[in-house]
């Protein structure tokens, strides 16, 4: 974990070891624009412990992030917008430091593009999985 935290860059916008357009910073969060933006106005919050995915940080950490991603939303005048959180490489994460995406969608081509596959639906498998995860929670 040390290690990879040396070398997080997150980590390092974080002690401010690389510089940031810094939107918003509590004790906890720090909100900044995205360098790659899909759109403009598109803006990360962080947490600002190390933790690659979500199920890594504590959720005295996590609950600041969202209220911050709706602050974000409100200020960029963004009337349609996305809020995405990506785990692991093949959903999309790219820096294995947690962090919130706050898109604006200004139209078809900017912001976000989604594939939505829907799976066709058996209600009973619903059941069973819906009892199978309350079971663990
Ligand atoms: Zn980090």
């Amino acid at each position: 974990m040390a290690n990879k935290m040396a070398a997080c860059i997150f980590c390092k916008i974080v002690k401010g070891e690389i510089p940031c357009f810094k939107l918003f910073e509590s004790d906890k969060a720090l909100a900044f624009l995205d360098i790659n933006p899909l759109s403009r106005g598109h803006a990360l919050v962080i947490p600002k412990i190390h933790g690659e995915k979500l199920t890594d940080i504590p959720d005295d950490h996590l609950s600041e992030l969202l209220p911050i991603a709706k602050k974000l939303a409100i200020a960029s005048g963004a009337k349609d917008f996305n809020i995405l959180q990506n785990n692991g490489r093949i959903a999309h994460q790219e820096v294995d430091h947690v962090h919130v995406h706050m898109i604006p969608k200004p139209n078809e081509e900017e912001g976000m593009g989604i594939r939505w596959p829907q799976q066709k639906t058996d209600m009973d498998k619903l059941k069973a999985l819906a009892e199978e995860i309350k079971s663990k929670m």
